[in-house]
């Protein structure tokens, strides 16, 4: 094991969050940093996602993931910050370190695994090896994971076939794998409505997305222009029952459900049931938080603080003790008098951190965002708080583990008042516009945008349907992909042979992200760029 270093920022993930809090936290000063990511890459799931929609709150552009990924990848190449890929954080572990702490009362210790690759074809470069660093604030940034099968208890045999909506994308979009080639969907999140569309572009039959709720959970703009683009049902209130067949799946049963909102609940009609036959399940059923390394240093705790403190004048508190997990002390104290703090007393002075003030969480390992671009957003908030963390000892941002309870509820209000506004506006008949996530519904009198591009869209709509292409082309002579676009939309009809095309063309490497592969692709004067570099 290398020897243990210091550093003032520990930051878990290298997603949009974890690049987001690295770049804010180089801006205001702070150059200690450590950034892990497990993957041989920064990004997140961002590379996989060759679709546009990404960048318009935060650059004003309409970008692909790859695209969006790589403006953040490259700030903290010119930044320089310490970034270690193919490096797992194994344990996070609190342990009193005053000494080692400046300032602090706590100090936190992280220790971390780094499984290094000598071939690394980036500019980041991990040294391999097992490290130990302590430090005085870990932001955890490690984005969410799929609900699998085992989370949504679908019965049935165990049979080849079933993936989950990123898995599948990955294999498409990165490794040039088709899943199946008759698919049904179970869940109508994102990344499964943008599946519908990939898979179908690519010559899947998607038969339809199943949807236990009565509303989608994706944004109305991806219902629009991934399934009714592509006449794709969206069954809402229903949901997969049994799966068929052995190795492969063979056909799913799809029933009916009725909620009772008040309780909460609800029932399976198994007198709707019907056989929907198909060769592959993709399940887009929602995503969890992946934050198991607090989870492990959360249950390490005792309930409560005890031992023998000293207050100094200063108002810090030193001493020998243990933390734990409700932020509360107890125990008997004996102060100087120019403390004027005197007796026995259980809580802790509003301006002594708890080690939870020190964890933050951010971006997908807090709560799940609908976007990327309000991922990122939370990076940098959290970016800010912990700075002034840094600064002044004291916390109380809706970011830190003591406070991440609080966010996920305000998060659940919100998540709450949407769904009732879509179940309010399901059945206008409007269009809408897909220009941002925003989703306006405009009506017939082109009213109902929140800006004159709805107007337009909406006419241009009604007149003449166009669509960013997003796909990938093979890389010559080599066993690889690269993603590109339109630079501007093309007549949504011409799509399907849009991406035929694609199949049949090659480009050789290297390949820059922005770099024209080909102009007058389709039409006179519709260029198509790469949206990521080959090699990376
Ligand atoms: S009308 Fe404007 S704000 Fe609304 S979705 Fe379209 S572009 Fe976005």
């Amino acid at each position: 094991m290398n020897s243990c270093v210091f550093k003032d920022v520990v930051i878990i993930g290298g997603g949009p969050a974890g690049m987001a809090v690295a770049d804010r936290l180089f801006d205001l000063g702070i150059k200690d940093i450590i950034l892990f990511e497990k993957e041989s890459y920064l990004g997140g799931v961002l590379p996989q996602c060759i679709h546009d929609g990404f960048g318009l709150i935060k650059f004003a552009e309409n970008l692909s993931g790859p695209e969006y990924s790589a403006i953040y990848t490259n700030r903290l190449k010119e930044k320089n910050i310490d970034v270690r890929l193919c490096s797992t954080v194994m344990e996070i572990s609190y342990k009193k370190s005053p000494a080692t702490a400046g300032d602090f009362p706590v100090a936190f210790h992280t220790s971390v695994s780094c499984l290094s690759k000598n071939d690394l074809s980036n500019d980041f470069y991990a040294p391999g090896g097992t490290m130990k660093i302590k430090t005085r604030a870990i932001v955890l940034a490690s984005g969410c994971r799929e609900k699998n099968r085992s989370n949504m208890y679908i019965p049935g045999t165990r049979p080849d076939g079933i993936f989950t909506a990123g898995t599948s994308q990955a294999f498409v979009n990165l490794h040039d794998l088709m899943p199946g080639s008759e698919a049904v969907i179970l869940g109508s999140g994102d990344i499964g409505l943008i599946m519908a569309r990939r898979l179908t572009l690519e010559g899947c039959h998607v038969k339809c997305v199943a949807e236990i709720d009565s509303v989608s959970g994706g944004l109305k703009r991806n219902i629009k222009q991934c399934l009714s683009d592509y006449d794709i049902p969206l069954l809402l209130n229903s949901t997969v029952t049994k799966i068929f067949g052995f190795p492969r799946i063979t056909a799913v049963e799809i029933c009916n459900v009725e909620h009772d909102e008040v309780n909460s609940t609800f029932t399976i009609r198994k007198d709707t049931a019907r056989k929907i036959s198909c060769d592959t399940l993709i399940l887009s059923a929602g995503l969890l938080p992946e934050n198991s390394l607090i989870q492990n240093l959360d249950s390490g705790f005792s309930s409560s603080f005890s031992g023998d403190f000293s207050i100094d004048p200063s108002s810090k508190i030193s001493g020998d003790f243990s933390g734990d997990s409700s932020s509360k002390i107890s125990g008997d104290f004996s102060i100087d008098p120019s403390s004027k703090i005197s007796g026995d007393f259980s809580g802790y002075p509003s301006t002594v951190p708890s080690w939870k003030d020190g964890i933050f969480l951010c971006g997908n390992a807090l709560f799940v965002h609908g976007l990327v671009d309000d991922v990122s957003q939370s990076g940098e908030n959290v970016a800010e708080d912990v700075f002034e963390w840094l600064q002044k000892g004291v916390s109380n941002s809706r970011y830190s583990l003591s406070r991440a309870d609080d966010a996920r509820a305000e998060n659940m209000e919100i998540l709450r008042s949407k769904r009732l506004e879509t179940i309010a506006n399901a059945h206008k008949n409007t269009i809408t516009c897909i220009l941002c996530p925003n989703s306006c519904e405009i009506d017939e009198n082109l009213k109902g945008g929140k800006c004159p591009k709805g107007a337009e869209y909406a006419l241009e709509e009604m007149r003449s349907p166009k669509r960013i292409l997003t796909s990938s082309i093979k890389i010559k002579d080599e066993d690889a992909l690269v993603s590109v676009r339109t630079k501007t939309p093309i007549p949504k009809e011409m799509l399907p042979e849009a991406v035929k095309k694609l199949r049949q063309m090659t480009v050789p490497p290297p390949v820059k992200c922005g770099d024209l592969i080909c102009s007058d692709f389709m039409l006179p004067g519709i260029d198509l760029i790469a949206t990521r570099n080959f090699p990376l």
